[in-house]
C-alpha cells in the first residue's frame, strides 16, 4: 500500500479543491481505502478529510507532511468511479469538490451524527435465583429498585431503560443505579428504520408489452446486455405506457445480476409511480429523498451499499445513490426543472446521469411525455436514440382541448374569472358524479396588492418581489422569502385607502367555486396546504376516493395522477408562466398545458380541457391544445437558433450578489471588465446589468450572462476565471456561477 494519502479536507477555505499530502501510519496502511472519511491535523485544528487519492512521493517536502490520526469510516462512502464522477461534477460546474462530495452522500453519513439506530435494552445480569435474594434485600431500603427487578423477574422480557422506569413507576435515575451496580445490563440491537409508504398487498405481474412497447425494451435490453452505453430519449405520451417499460426493463437488469437508479422529478408527487415500483419489486426498492429523516435516508442508502436493495428511487439526488453493479439509470420526466440545483453545485441530474452512465458503459433512458427541446434536438442529431410510444395504452385518445379567448369574454360583459364554457362544462360534470381539476400557476389570494391613488404595489421588503395576499392567513406574503406583514388599511406611500388587491390566485378560486357550486365538495393543493407531512397524499386519497368533486391546484395537480372519473380539465390563465421574462417560458408553458391536459381522458369517460388565455394565438398554447409536439418543437427551435439560445448556445449566468447595492455593481462592473480580455472567445456577453428580481433576501443582485457556441471555449474561459479572477474576490460581494442555468431572475 501507499505510504501517502490524499485528503480534501472538510473546511470551508479558499482553494477548496486543493488536495493535501498525508502520511498513512504503518497500522492504518492495510486498512485505508479511497471514500474513506479520515481525522487529520490541519493547522493547530483536527478536521474530518476525505481520502481520494494515494502517491508514492508527496508534493512537499517528506518531513512536513504529517500523519493520518484515525480513519473514521472504515467503509468507503464512494468508490473510484463516483470519485471521477465528483470530479466531473466540480470541473464542469466550476464547484468545489468537498461541496459535491457532500451534496452526494447523506450528511449523516459524513459527520458521523447519524449512525445505525441501536436501540438499548435491560435485561438481568444475575440469574433469576440470585436477583429474587436481592429483591428481597432491597424491598425495604430501595423498594424502588426492588420494583424494577422485580418486573424483569416475572416478564422474562427485556425493556428500554425508559419504559422499565414508566413501567416501575419511577424514574430512570432508579434503574441507573441498578445499572452501576451491576444488576441490570445493557444490550443493544441494531434496528432499521425504513421509510413508510404504501405498498400494495398485491404483487403486480407485467402486462404483455403492447407492440410499441416491445419494441422500445428490445431497444434498451439489446444495450443493457451488450453493457453499452446508449442514451435513450423515449418519447411517449402520458398513459402510454413508459411506466411499464421501465418495469420491464429493470426486471431483465435485475436478472443480470444489476441494479438500477431511476429518478422522478419530486417524490411526494408522484406516490402511484413508487408504489407501482414497490409492488412489483418489493424490498428490492429503495427510496431516497429530502422528506425522509436523516436516519431513514442512511439506512435506505445503506441497504443499496451492501446490496440487500437494487433499485434506487428518488429525486435529483438519488442520481448519487450507492447501487451496487449499477445497469441502468432512468430518468422520469426528464424535461422537469426539479432535476437541476438551485444552489452551488448547480449540477443537473440528466447531465449528471449521462456521465455516469458513460464512466460505467450502461444505457440511460430518458423519459418524457414533453422532453425537453435540448433533448429532442439531441434525439433528432443522433446523439440520442429516440423511441416513441405514441398511443395510449388501449387505445384511449387523448382529450379534446378547447381554448377560450378571456378577451372576448370580457367584451361579452363576462368579468369573472370562470368563462361561460368552463362554468357549463364544470356543471355538467358535476351533474354526471365526475370530477373537475382546475389548474391556476399562482398560490394565494390575491397577486399584488396595489394602490389605485399613487399606482404604488407593496413589496417585500428583502427582496424586489410584489407581496401575495392570503386570505386564509389574512397577511401578505413573499414567495421567495417568507417574509410577512399584515395588510395595511392605507397606501404606505401616499396614504390613500383606496388600496386593492389584484389578480388571482389558488385561494381565491378556491372560495369564489364554493360560490358558484355550493354543493360541490372543493379541496385544494399547493404549497400552502402541503406543508404539513403526508398531506399530499391524504388530498390525493381523498381525490382517488372520489369524495372530491373539485380539486384546484397549482402544478403540483399535473403530475402523474391517473384516475379515470376526472372528466373536465379547466386552465384559469395559461398565461402566468408565458408572462415570465425567459426564453423557456414557451416551453414550460408548453409542458405544462400538455401535462395538465394528460389528466383527463383516462379510461372509458370522455374527457375535455379547457384553456382560458389573453394570448390565445401563441404558438406553444395552439400546439399543447393539439396535442402537437413536433408541431412545437419546430416553431420553438427556429427561435432558438435566431435568438442564440440553446440548444445552439451554451450558457452561463454569473450572479454577482451582497447587501451593498454600490459593491455589488463595482464588483459586476470588475468582473465585465475582466471577462473582455476574453471577449474573442465568448460569443455574447449580456451584461452585467442588475438581475430581473434586483434584490432577493436582502441582498442586491446584479448578473452577466455569458453565451458560447463552443462547449470547449466556455470550459477555457469559465477555468481562467475561476482561477485568475475568483480566487482573488473576497469579502461581502458573492459570485455564483451557474453552468447551464434553467433560471436567470
Ligand atoms: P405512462 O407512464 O406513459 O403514463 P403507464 O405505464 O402508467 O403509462 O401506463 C398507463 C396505464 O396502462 C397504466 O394503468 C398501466 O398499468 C397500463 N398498461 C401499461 N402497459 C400495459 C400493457 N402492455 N397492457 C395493458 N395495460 C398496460
Ligand atoms: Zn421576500
Ligand atoms: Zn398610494
Amino acid at each position: 500500500m501507499a505510504r501517502y494519502a490524499r485528503i480534501i479536507v472538510d473546511i470551508p477555505v479558499a482553494g477548496l479543491n486543493q488536495v493535501y499530502d498525508y502520511t498513512v501510519p504503518e497500522g492504518l496502511r492495510e486498512r485505508t481505502r479511497i471514500g474513506q472519511v479520515v481525522t487529520v491535523p490541519f493547522g493547530r485544528r483536527r478536521v474530518n478529510g476525505f481520502v481520494v487519492g494515494f502517491a508514492e512521493k508527496p508534493q512537499i517536502e517528506a518531513g512536513r507532511v504529517k500523519d493520518i490520526l484515525k480513519i473514521n469510516t472504515e467503509e468507503p462512502l464512494f468508490d473510484e468511479e463516483m470519485l471521477k464522477l465528483l470530479k466531473w461534477i466540480a470541473a464542469y460546474y466550476k464547484s468545489y469538490l468537498i461541496k459535491v462530495i457532500k451534496t452526494a452522500i447523506p450528511t449523516g453519513l459524513v459527520s458521523g451524527r447519524v449512525g445505525k439506530k441501536r436501540i438499548g435494552y435491560l435485561k438481568l445480569n444475575q440469574p433469576a435465583e440470585k436477583t429474587r435474594e436481592l429483591v428481597k434485600k432491597l424491598k425495604k431500603r430501595a423498594p424502588k429498585q426492588a420494583r424494577v427487578l422485580q418486573i424483569l423477574l416475572e416478564s422474562k422480557r427485556s425493556y428500554s431503560k425508559s419504559k422499565l422506569a414508566e413501567m416501575a413507576g419511577t424514574s430512570s435515575g432508579t434503574v441507573s443505579r441498578l445499572l452501576e451496580k451491576g444488576y441490570l445490563k445493557y444490550v443493544e440491537e441494531v434496528e432499521e428504520r425504513r421509510p413508510v409508504l404504501e405498498k400494495d398487498e398485491l404483487v403486480t405481474r407485467p402486462f404483455k408489452p403492447t407492440a410499441a412497447q416491445a419494441g422500445v425494451i428490445r431497444a434498451i435490453s439489446g444495450s443493457i446486455k451488450e453493457g453499452s452505453h446508449k442514451i435513450f430519449l423515449l418519447h411517449g405520451v402520458t398513459g402510454s405506457g413508459k411506466t411499464e417499460v421501465y418495469l420491464q426493463v429493470i426486471e431483465e437488469v435485475l436478472q443480470a445480476g444489476k441494479g438500477a437508479i431511476v429518478l422522478v422529478p419530486e417524490i411526494s408527487l408522484t406516490p402511484l409511480m413508487v408504489r407501482r415500483f414497490y409492488s412489483r419489486f418489493g424490498d428490492e426498492v429503495a427510496v431516497l429523498h429530502s422528506n425522509l429523516s436523516l436516519g431513514e435516508r442512511y439506512d435506505e442508502w445503506r441497504r443499496l451499499k451492501r446490496g440487500d436493495a437494487r433499485i434506487a428511487i428518488g429525486a435529483r439526488s438519488a442520481i448519487f445513490a450507492p447501487v451496487n453493479n449499477l445497469g441502468l439509470i432512468i430518468l422520469d420526466e426528464e424535461h422537469e426543472n426539479s432535476y437541476k440545483q438551485g444552489e452551488n453545485p448547480y449540477y443537473h441530474a440528466r447531465e449528471v446521469a449521462l456521465k455516469r452512465g458513460k464512466i460505467l458503459e450502461i444505457p440511460v433512458v430518458l423519459g418524457s411525455a414533453t422532453p425537453s427541446v435540448e433533448s429532442f434536438y439531441w434525439a433528432k442529431r443522433g446523439r440520442f436514440h429516440y423511441l416513441e410510444l405514441p398511443e395510449r395504452i388501449n387505445q384511449d385518445k387523448l382529450p379534446p382541448v378547447k381554448i377560450i379567448d378571456m378577451r372576448e369574454e370580457l367584451k361579452k360583459g363576462n368579468t369573472s374569472f370562470l368563462s361561460h364554457d368552463l362554468e357549463r362544462a364544470i356543471e355538467d360534470s358535476l351533474a354526471r358524479d365526475e370530477q373537475v381539476l382546475i389548474f391556476l400557476n399562482r398560490r394565494g389570494y390575491a397577486n399584488f396588492i396595489l394602490c389605485r391613488e399613487c399606482g404604488h404595489v407593496i413589496k417585500c421588503q428583502n427582496c424586489d418581489i410584489s407581496l401575495t395576499y392570503h386570505a386564509g392567513a389574512n397577511h401578505l406574503r413573499c414567495h421567495y422569502c417568507d417574509f410577512t406583514r399584515k395588510v395595511p388599511k392605507n397606501c404606505p406611500q401616499c396614504g390613500s385607502k383606496y388600496i386593492r388587491e389584484f389578480g388571482i390566485g389558488t385561494e381565491r378560486v378556491e372560495e369564489e367555486l364554493s360560490r358558484i357550486f355550493p354543493g360541490a365538495v372543493i379541496d385544494r393543493m399547493d404549497v400552502d396546504t402541503t406543508t404539513r407531512k403526508g398531506s399530499h397524499r391524504k388530498i390525493l386519497a381523498k381525490l382517488e376516493r372520489g369524495d372530491t368533486d373539485i380539486l384546484v391546484g397549482t402544478q403540483m395537480i399535473a403530475k402523474g395522477h391517473d384516475y379515470p372519473n376526472i372528466s373536465v380539465v379547466g386552465v384559469i390563465t395559461a398565461d402566468t408562466i408565458l408572462n415570465i421574462p425567459d426564453f423557456r417560458s414557451a416551453e414550460r408553458t408548453f409542458q405544462l398545458l400538455t401535462q395538465v391536459a394528460g389528466r383527463t381522458g383516462r379510461g372509458d369517460k370522455a374527457g375535455k380541457v379547457i384553456i382560458q388565455t389573453y394570448t390565445p394565438g401563441h404558438y406553444s398554447i395552439l400546439a399543447a391544445s393539439r396535442h402537437d409536439y413536433t408541431g412545437f418543437f419546430q416553431q420553438e427551435i427556429k427561435l432558438r437558433e435566431k435568438l442564440f439560445y440553446p440548444p445552439f448556445a451554451w450558457l452561463t449566468n454569473i450572479v454577482v450578489q451582497g447587501y451593498e447595492e454600490s459593491s455589488v455593481m463595482v464588483g459586476a462592473q470588475k468582473l465585465g471588465k475582466f471577462l473582455q480580455q476574453y471577449h474573442k472567445y465568448i460569443d455574447e456577453i449580456l451584461g452585467p446589468s442588475p438581475a430581473p428580481i434586483n434584490k432577493l433576501r436582502k441582498r442586491f443582485r446584479w448578473q452577466l450572462i455569458l453565451k458560447f457556441r463552443d462547449w470547449n471555449l466556455r470550459n477555457f474561459v469559465l477555468t481562467e476565471l475561476e482561477k485568475r479572477f475568483l480566487i482573488e474576490q473576497q469579502g461581502d460581494v458573492v459570485f455564483n456561477i451557474d453552468v447551464d442555468p434553467l433560471k436567470m431572475l
